[in-house]
């Protein structure tokens, strides 16, 4: 096995070269979002500059471009998820709107008063505001899937929620707060048992470790562009065929209409009976290159390299008094959260900005789970393929001599 050489990747991401406060960007906070290797960014320049028209709908040679390039990159994300079909990826602005759209558009046909949603406790407010809304909007009923004192999902605490009522359960392949890798397929093929269908959230999962939808089994699965290392405002909803085929538009508009009469509009098939109005196009197509950019490397690789630096990072952080690991499941990826007796995570924050160490300290919007543990914020460093074990040292330095002089922070 070739070993990981985070150095030689490092070199890929112009930004990772930036000094902040005259020091050497540490770039921790990949959960919010990761930095861009070049070739996104000159897939996107090349994009603007030789192909830019909108797309299927002009007889002209640059629309032709255009239009093989998004869905060129649509092949991409299908095959990055191991999906059975194009048909199957829907472009959307981020995982947020395609949870949204599910729940609005799967949701406004099929959820009716009395009905059940499951989601966990893990989930990023993305993936409990939609459900929430479409609870009130429909008099249906939201249940939550507690978590063991690890911030792990209770498997059997989960499967007790399900009644005939249930119609589908959303939870997180990875938890944003915690790091939890959640038993997603075991989840799905829970819910499938009891007639309901599930949603994977995989915002914090696509750029730790390979995904295949078909494996999952899920029938829908989200994710956004920019923390996989592709442009902002681009993300995926994979639905399944049969899923997709039967559920209404969202939004109406050009793009997703096969014939429009002021009597009548009859829509096109998934994906683009989804995709309204112009799309992202350019994000979409620099979404491809980083797909490219991580098969060149692979995802098995990527999660090896992260898992060993998890494991690094743990031993580390844990040996600076008084500081309490939050989210301590036996599967974890990307994400280490903790606070500091006496300190507030957001004076640590500052303290390792002035460092060059960017991490988040807050909430994460994800209240409930930290609620769960007792706080309502903590430090999260979340890891990324370009991270090193010299960045680790740098933390938990950083970490240990504002420690000791804890009335600085
Ligand atoms: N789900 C999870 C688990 C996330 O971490 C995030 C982003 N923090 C989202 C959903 C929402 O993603 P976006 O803001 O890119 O739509």
């Amino acid at each position: 096995v070739r070993a990981f050489d985070a150095a030689a990747i490092r070199r890929d991401f112009p930004i990772l070269s930036e000094h902040v406060h005259g020091k050497r960007l540490i770039w921790l906070d990949n959960a919010a979002t990761t930095q861009k290797p070049r070739a996104v960014i000159e897939r996107l320049d090349r994009y603007y500059e030789h192909e830019n028209s909108n797309i299927h709908r002009a007889a002209h040679a640059l629309a032709a471009r255009s239009t093989d390039a998004y869905e060129a990159a649509r092949e991409k994300v299908r095959r990055f998820l191991g999906a059975g079909s194009v048909e199957e990826i829907v472009f959307v602005r981020g995982a947020t709107e395609a949870i949204n759209l599910v729940a609005q558009a799967w949701g406004g046909r099929n959820i009716r008063a009395g009905d059940e949603i499951v989601v966990s406790w893990l989930e990023h407010h993305a993936n409990i505001v939609p459900w929430q809304q479409l609870c009130a909007r429909t008099g249906a009923k939201l249940k939550v899937a507690p978590v063991d004192d690890h911030g792990q999902v209770i498997l059997e605490e989960y499967e007790r929620l399900f009644t005939d009522r249930t119609r589908i359960a959303s939870f997180t392949q990875v938890s944003n707060a915690l790091g939890t890798v959640t038993p997603a397929a075991e989840m799905v093929a829970i819910a499938h048992r009891h007639g309901a269908l599930a949603l994977v959230d995989g915002a914090q999962a696509v750029s730790h470790m390979p995904v295949d939808v078909q494996v999952l089994g899920c029938d829908f699965y989200v994710f956004s562009g920019h923390k996989v290392f592709g442009p902002t405002g681009i993300g995926v909803l994979y639905g399944r065929k049969d899923v997709l085929d039967v559920m209404p538009p969202w939004q109406g508009g050009g793009n997703m209409i096969a014939d429009v009469t002021f009597e009548k509009t009859v829509y096109q098939p998934a994906p683009s009976r989804f995709e309204a109005g112009t799309g992202n196009i350019a994000d979409a197509v620099g979404l491809g290159a980083a797909i490219d950019y991580l098969d060149g490397i692979g995802m098995a690789n990527i999660a090896a390299w992260e898992h060993e630096l998890l494991g690094y990072a743990s031993a580390g952080l844990l040996s600076i008094p008084g500081l309490r690991l939050i989210g301590t499941a036996a599967e974890k990826a990307g994400v280490l959260s903790f606070v500091i007796d006496g300190c507030p995570p957001i004076e640590i924050g500052k303290a390792l900005d002035r460092e060059g160490i960017a991490v988040r300290a807050g909430h994460h919007c994800a209240q409930p789970i930290l609620r769960r543990f007792g706080v309502e914020a903590t430090v999260r460093p979340s890891l990324a393929l370009y991270n090193t074990r010299e960045d680790i040292d740098a933390l938990v330095d950083v970490l240990r001599r504002n420690h000791g002089a804890r009335r600085t922070i």
